[in-house]
């Protein structure tokens, strides 16, 4: 272990095995303001929500039609410049009619990070499609372009316009990148080897509303994309969702399967297929609209925040703060801490003290690919994404952090 002392920028030295300490002071300076315990990303109510949600039960529209589930579709469209949104109850609804629409089917795989959240890998499943799980790079978090195409070059092969996995001989239909933590991954790489391949790219981005792909907002740039607005994302509806799309097609059959598939019609109740009752309600929309105003003072200071952090953990042996990737803008919607690989070991002291210290910070998702029910899936070599997974922290992501509210 490297025990060598040196003097940080205040004029204090630091001792570098004293790791979990020195992350539990760093914090401390960074959040000297704010209330204990400090969670890791809490709502933020600052604006419209009490009147709109107030008028959805004055006026008994509380259900899953109503001005502010309209209203919040043409936000969102107008908000991330997707020709159409369609807002759903959950992202994982979202996902789930995603991949339907991109047509996967039981016999398919689709290709999925291994580094995710689990919705990723279960809106495949929902679909009785098997996840192929793909490794990250480290650059982005997110999937790893170079090292899927070489795979793909090993393993697929385009048979007939679709692309077959000749291991399994099953199709496989779609390609999944998700943007960890509000970072963009490299989108114009995966797009070349999704259209090389016949792979339909739909974007996992529900923790990246906000963060942009050389000026594109992501979840605009694959066929389908989805967004999140769960209780611990950058906005929140309570729970909900959106799938994004610039296919007025699409947009039509996202909007008809997620209302169960009802043929419009005064009082009939015909239904053309099995859909879902996947419609986000009036008063989750409600709270949507009121946040989505408040987007622009949420980035800025997320923005703040993590600069604060990069600052003050520059100054700190083993542990990097992890910042956007150049032609990138993210929303930092929860920040990341990177071990350097020779300190790894140290990951659950970190957690530990830090959580000891009334500073609520996480480590990353356990791989899905080691997860029970999807531990027999197919995968490439994951060794970045294990490694990411040993060395990757969360740390607090309010934006109210940086004015002491919060
Ligand atoms: C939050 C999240 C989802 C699902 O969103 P819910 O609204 O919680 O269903 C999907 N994928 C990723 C990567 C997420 O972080």
């Amino acid at each position: 272990m490297n025990t060598t002392e040196r003097p940080d920028s205040s004029g204090t030295v630091q001792n570098a095995s004293d790791l979990p300490g020195q992350v539990v002071n760093t914090l401390d300076t960074c959040l000297a303001e704010a209330e204990r315990p400090v969670p890791l990303h809490k709502p933020v109510f600052e604006g419209n929500e009490w009147g709109y949600v107030k008028e959805c039960i004055d006026t008994e529209w509380v259900s899953t039609v109503g001005d502010y589930v309209d209203r919040l579709e043409n936000d969102l469209a107008e908000y991330t410049g997707a020709e159409h949104a369609v807002v759903t109850v959950n992202g994982t609804a979202a996902l789930h009619v995603s991949l339907r629409l991109a047509g996967v089917t039981p016999e398919d795989e689709v290709l999925v990070p291994a580094l995710s959240f689990v919705a990723t890998a279960n809106a495949v499943a929902y679909l009785g499609a098997t996840p192929h799980f793909v490794d990250s790079e480290e650059r982005t978090l997110g999937l790893d372009p170079e090292k899927l195409g070489a795979y793909l070059d090993d393993i697929a092969e385009v048979r007939d316009g679709t692309c077959v996995n000749t291991q399994t001989g099953r199709p496989m239909k779609a390609l999944v990148p998700m943007h960890a933590y509000g970072h963009p991954v490299a989108l114009d790489a995966l797009q070349e080897v999704a259209e090389r391949y016949h792979l339909t790219l739909v974007e996992d981005a529900a923790e990246s509303l906000g963060s942009l792909y050389k000026g594109t907002h992501t979840g605009t740039i694959g066929r389908l994309g989805a967004l999140s607005f769960n209780g611990n994302k950058t906005i929140t509806t309570g729970g909900g969702g959106a799938i994004l799309t610039n296919d007025d097609d699409l947009a039509d059959e996202a909007l008809h399967l997620v209302r169960v598939a009802k043929e419009d019609h005064e009082w009939e109740y015909s239904h053309d297929q099995t859909g879902y009752n996947y419609r986000m309600p009036n008063l989750n929309a409600a709270l949507g609209c009121a946040q989505l105003e408040q987007m622009p003072s949420f980035l800025e200071r997320k923005r703040a925040l993590a600069v604060r952090y990069q600052d003050a953990f520059a100054d700190v042996d083993g542990v990097s703060f992890f910042t956007e990737r150049e032609d990138t803008r993210s929303n930092y919607w929860l920040n990341v801490l990177l071990l350097d690989e020779n300190v790894a070991d140290r990951r659950d002291a970190v957690l530990q003290a830090t959580n000891e210290a009334d500073l609520m910070t996480r480590p990353t998702w356990q791989l899905l690919s080691s997860l029970p029910m999807y531990e027999d899936c197919p995968r490439m070599d994951l060794s970045t994404a294990e490694s990411l997974e040993r060395r990757l922290i969360n740390i607090p992501s309010t934006p109210t952090l940086v004015d002491g509210s919060g």
